[in-house]
């Protein structure tokens, strides 16, 4: 990316994140397509309308993991999953705070409960209270919040395991585990779109804790990912990330030591991505400078 781009994207970023941080986070195509697909005989992911979502059906309801970005988008999940099951959805939990994660909650049933770490519902407060068009809706906030590094909850007779190891794409990640069918949603801690993580610093996301949190992921007995953005995953796929992601914070940490700029450094990387928000070497420059 060349200065001038950068300029326009900083400008773009800080004219753009005190107003409405969450309609930022909305960005990944909200009209794609839905599909779905089948994992186990009661577990599926459905892609299209923004973050994926997994279904789970339980003995008498179906518990959901992200629930897409508009009201729109929350009532074709909802279309879909009758298509699965005539159980009623009873249960969402959700991976982070971005609003094509959490805002087709919108469509969802009143009476219906929402699990998320503690700081993914202050950071819905926070965006709700700053107001405009990616507030959450207010009627749909998390009804239930994790505070432990690890819960295990049994819903609906299913097993979940739900972690959250150190903020990393956010400060409020959630890591839904089913330890039964070796299955990991993995929210926005692995979004293929791009090849290096996202890191919202605005939302006190940050890189060394998404690399504590992508390798005790990885860790998990676990042989299927569903990550926030894009294709299923191997553990393979996740392992080769963090090694990209590892070994170019460790450049960025290399060159910051020898005084180089977030310029120099870019170009010495090739940091192209035409990105609106910024990259993994802008964050670790800006963590690793600071220290
Ligand atoms: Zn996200």
């Amino acid at each position: 990316m060349n200065r001038r781009n950068l300029l326009i994207n900083g400008l773009r970023w800080a004219s753009l994140v005190p107003v409405t941080a969450a309609a930022m986070s909305q960005a990944p195509t909200p009209a794609s397509p839905f599909v779905t697909h089948q994992l186990k005989p009661n577990i599926y992911w459905i892609e299209g309308g923004g973050g994926n979502s997994t279904v789970i059906v339980g003995t008498n309801g179906v518990i959901v993991v992200d629930a897409k970005t508009t009201k729109a988008g929350g009532q074709e999940l909802l279309d879909d999953i009758t298509k699965i099951t005539p159980k009623p959805v009873t249960t969402v939990i959700l991976t982070h705070s971005d609003g094509d994660h959490v805002n087709g909650l919108a469509a969802f049933p009143a009476g219906l409960k929402v699990i998320a770490h503690e700081n993914n519902k202050k950071e819905q407060e926070t965006a709700l209270a700053a107001g405009g068009r990616g507030a959450p809706p207010a009627d749909h906030l998390p009804t239930q919040v994790t505070t432990k590094n690890k819960e295990t909850l049994t819903i609906d007779g299913e097993k979940l395991e739900l972690f959250h190891w150190a903020p990393a794409h956010t400060s409020g990640d959630l890591i839904v585990y089913l330890p039964n069918e070796k299955i990991v949603a993995t929210g926005d801690i692995i979004a293929t779109s791009n090849p290096y993580p996202r890191i919202h610093d605005e939302k006190h996301g940050s890189t060394e804790g998404w690399i504590t949190t992508a390798k005790e992921m990885a860790a998990l007995d676990a042989d299927t990912f569903v990550p926030g953005h894009g294709s299923i995953q191997t553990k393979a796929d996740i392992q080769k990330r963090i090694a990209d992601a590892e070994a170019r914070r460790a450049q960025v940490k290399e060159m910051v030591a020898q005084g180089k700029s977030l310029d120099e450094i870019k170009g010495a990387l090739g940091d192209n991505d035409k990105l609106n928000y910024k990259s993994w070497i802008e964050v670790c420059y800006e963590e690793l400078a600071k220290k």
